[in-house]
């Protein structure tokens, strides 16, 4: 990943020496091999360690750059900045307690970057003595990581969860007619092998460190990805997929999968909220959220497929349950472009009417989002707030942040001028379904399915395709504005203009 670390560093670095006008102490690195001496300093009670002195006792390099600090233990890269309390270890972000500072020129940084810097370049494990003021690094301890193992079907694809009690080093290789997942540190097999009545994988082993998935034919390939809080990988095996002709499938390397150069958007993942069991929102009459949802996101699907020749997944096309990790799962899997969520609001105020528009933040812009993300993340109450405490993950995605943001402003311009009803907006929260989608993506609540008015309106074939038309319209308009701002058209070409303005009303299956 490249982090860009922000301009202005230099007035950063600056303040930063002038304010810390600190004496460097004596403090110890403790390595199996040794003691060695390096300097530490104290800053607003945290101890910083020379970042020189440790990575050179260690036998890496560090170099500046005009952005902060490059530093490379076993080709490992890790870069930190003064202008920042986040580092980079390869593709992670670490958190640290403070901002790096230089000091004489020298960078120092909260001892917490070579903890979750070490731990991914070396395998190394790092704590801190505050008393001895010693640093030590040492090889991580062997503790077994539990795991869980999860098949399940979607469409034809089987897909493999391996869900970890902490993040793990892997690698993933195909042989021959299986995949062997091997990991570095010892894992608890949740079974030792178990058979499977399913099209693609007919039996799994662990033994040891290693996980082999075998699979029912030379035919079944498969595209993993990895994701986090909790630390998952996912396989997602079918038949003749792309690639499976090769010998060795090219398997992406552990690794948060960021896309290639951007093409424009052309798969989109609809998701019809809830389902099964999970019925959603019940309006006075009964009408279930559930059911709306899925009559809108078919009807959707249709329209953007014809309308802008967009490829279209539903994550959802019938009546069944499926969890909010294997939402946004399938739309990784496709590689999708865009990701709507489609949900229907519910409110104590039996008047509330309109739409409102989300997407993904830790903090809720108000009480109310806070409320709503509660309600549409309820349907797997995991209920601690461990699953919000996504800092990491959010930071890491601030790209996707920005871009999720301006398609959800598209959504709810177009939905306020379809519906006329103005007084809801944009807003953020952290829905589960929007976690670890990654590409832009919004969650929409189209209507009130608790105002008698509303739920009888949103039955209706006719206004579900007044706000399909304006769902489409919001994708037309987003999908412009970015394919111009990625250069890839040009920025006087407008979007071809709609057939008299007026949905087609075609082949629209509907709802239940
Ligand atoms: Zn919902």
């Amino acid at each position: 990943m490249k982090r860009l670390l922000l301009p202005g560093v230099v007035a950063v670095l600056a303040v930063a020496s002038i304010v810390l006008a600190q004496v460097p102490g004596p403090a110890t690195l403790r390595t199996p091999s040794g003691d060695r001496p390096i300097a530490i300093v104290q800053v607003a009670g945290h101890p910083f360690v020379s970042a020189i002195d440790v990575v050179l006792a260690l036998g890496g390099t560090i170099t500046p750059e005009s952005t902060g600090f490059r530093v490379t233990i076993n080709e490992q890269v890790g870069a930190f900045g003064p202008d920042s309390r986040f580092a980079v270890a390869g593709e992670d972000l670490i958190e640290m307690p403070g901002t790096p500072v230089l000091i004489e020129g020298r960078p120092y940084v909260p001892w917490q970057f070579f903890q979750g810097y070490l731990t991914k370049a070396a395998g190394l494990q790092t704590s801190f003595d505050a008393v001895a003021n010693i640093l030590s690094v040492r090889p991580q301890q062997q503790v077994a990581v539990p795991m869980q193992f999860n098949l399940t079907q979607i469409e034809d694809i089987s897909k493999i969860v391996i869900t970890l009690g902490a993040p793990a080093e892997y690698t993933l290789v195909k042989d021959g007619n299986a995949y062997v997942i091997s990991f570095r540190a010892p894992i608890q097999a949740p079974f030792t092998e178990q058979t499977y009545d399913d099209p693609n994988v007919t039996r799994v082993t662990f033994a040891g460190r290693d996980v082999r998935i075998e699979l029912a034919s030379a035919e079944v390939a498969g595209d993993s990805y990895r994701l986090e809080n909790p630390f998952r990988i996912v396989l997602d095996l079918r038949k003749g997929a792309p690639g499976s002709a090769g010998p060795v499938p090219a398997l992406p390397q552990p690794g948060m999968r960021r896309p290639a150069e951007p093409l424009g958007i052309r798969t989109i993942v609809i998701d019809p909220g809830h389902g099964g069991k999970e019925v959603g929102a019940v309006g006075p009459s009964g009408l279930m959220e559930k059911d709306v949802t899925l009559s809108v996101a078919r009807k959707l699907a249709a329209l953007l497929e014809s309308r802008i020749g967009a490829r279209v997944v539903l994550t959802r096309d019938d009546d069944s349950v499926v969890s909010h990790d294997q939402r946004t799962a399938l739309a990784n899997q496709y590689k999708a472009d865009l990701f709507l969520s489609v949900h229907m609001n519910a409110a104590v105020v039996k008047d509330a009417k309109g739409s409102e528009t989300y997407f993904l933040s830790l903090e809720a812009s108000d009480e109310l989002a806070r409320k709503a993300a509660e309600t549409e993340n309820a349907a797997e109450s995991r209920g601690s707030d461990d699953d919000l405490k996504l800092i990491l993950w959010d930071l890491a995605h601030q790209e996707y942040l920005q871009e999720s943001s301006r398609f959800a402003q598209a959504v709810q311009e177009e939905l306020n001028r379809a519906s006329g009803v103005q007084n809801r907006g944009v807003k953020q929260a952290p829905f589960k379904v929007l976690l670890g989608a990654t590409m832009p993506a919004a969650l929409v609540e189209v209507g009130f399915i608790s105002n008698p008015e509303e739920e009888t309106k949103l039955q209706s074939d006719g206004f579900q395709n007044m706000m399909v038309e304006a769902l489409v319209r919001a994708v037309e308009r987003y999908k412009n504005e970015y394919e111009t701002r990625i250069g890839l058209i040009q920025p006087a070409q407008q979007p071809p203009p709609l057939a008299g303005g007026v949905a087609p009303q075609q082949k629209a299956r509907s709802g239940t």
